[in-house]
């Protein structure tokens, strides 16, 4: 029978654990032809989420518990959940069950079917806020233009199967800024998705604000593509052309000017200002995609850990 290890990552979500065992158990007891271990990767809590993930560990006999030494981060913890589990199949669920737990048996159908990635899609984002949906939407639109033969597909999140041979590629991947839904169209393999509607978290808050989706969204941009660094030469290129047609208008005026066909004309300050201003904001723009790869080498060349464990307690 095959084994599926089910990749959870946990940040401060004492609050949750006990409606998470109570609808994944059942859902996991309803799937036949499956044995089910769950890898847990307690992220650094600051709550009781470590203790109250022990005190469940002593009661059922399928749970491997991986703690970190502290918050690394959600990307970090997927990271590990790869790293230890064992399974022939592995899915990848976050902790608040807004991820659906019964979409895991389409998953498992599509798997039979011979897919070795199964996405979870989601197809309705009307419980996301406003402002969530639509710079969700332009980041897919950036991301599927710069990303070239990388397909990160469209409303994917991280809720998703795989066969063990599309994580031992995803494990070899030496880099250490880890955005798990670039790594996986990265690695290819015949893929599919299901859909889903995405529920409202029952339990606890996000812990993503926008700052981080923003990181995010770098990161996975940075990951996938470098054509961002190209644009500083389009845009000196199209710079400079404004520049030779602003030079040769200026000739004309100069030369009307001194043949006496108009008169004295006005710089004025203000389109001065707006030349500055545009300027500045094109320079900083361009040292700004720099900046966001400079930052990433940086962090490749420090050569850390992508996380530090503490604790492993395998399942019994
Ligand atoms: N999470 C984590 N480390 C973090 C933040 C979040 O492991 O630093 C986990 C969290 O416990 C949950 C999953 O990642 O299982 C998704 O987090 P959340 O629900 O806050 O994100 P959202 O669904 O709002 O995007
Ligand atoms: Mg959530």
């Amino acid at each position: 029978m095959k084994t599926v290890s089910l990749i959870v990552p946990m940040y401060n979500e004492e609050e949750m654990i006990p409606l998470f065992f109570e609808t994944l158990n059942k859902v996991i007891n309803e799937i036949e032809g499956y044995q089910f271990e769950y890898v847990l990767v307690n992220d650094g809590s600051k709550d009781n989420t470590l203790s109250i993930l022990k005190e469940y560990q002593k009661k059922q006999d399928n749970i491997n518990l991986v703690s970190f030494s502290r918050n690394f981060g959600h990307e970090a913890a997927v990271a590990a959940g790869f790293a230890y589990a064992k399974g022939d199949v592995m899915i990848v669920m976050d902790a608040d069950l807004q991820d659906p737990p019964e979409v895991m048996k389409d998953m498992l159908k599509k798997y039979e079917e011979g897919y070795l990635v199964v996405n979870g899609k989601r197809v309705d984002r009307q419980k996301d806020s406003f402002m969530k949906r639509n710079t969700a939407a332009a980041f897919y639109k950036v991301i599927k233009k710069l990303s070239g033969k990388i397909k990160v597909p469209e409303n994917v999140g991280n809720y998703r199967l795989m066969d063990r041979r599309v994580v031992d590629e995803i494990n070899k991947l030496p880099e250490k800024n880890r955005v798990f839904r670039v790594e996986v169209p990265f690695a290819g393999f015949k893929t599919t998705e299901v859909e889903f509607v995405r529920q409202e978290r029952p339990k606890g808050k996000t812990h993503y604000n926008y700052k981080s989706m923003f990181h995010l969204a770098g990161d996975s941009i940075c990951s996938s593509s470098i054509e961002p660094l190209r644009y500083p030469f389009v845009i000196g290129i199209g710079l400079m052309g404004i520049n030779a047609f602003l030079f040769i208008v200026n000739f004309i005026f100069h030369m009307c000017h001194i043949s006496g066909v108009i008169g004295q004309f006005n710089y004025s300050l203000f389109y001065i200002l707006i030349s500055i201003f545009f300027s500045l904001g094109v320079i900083l723009f361009v040292l700004g995609i720099m900046g966001m790869y400079i930052g990433r080498i940086m962090i490749e060349s420090q050569d850390r850990p992508v996380y530090i464990v503490d604790e492993y307690i395998e399942k019994r």
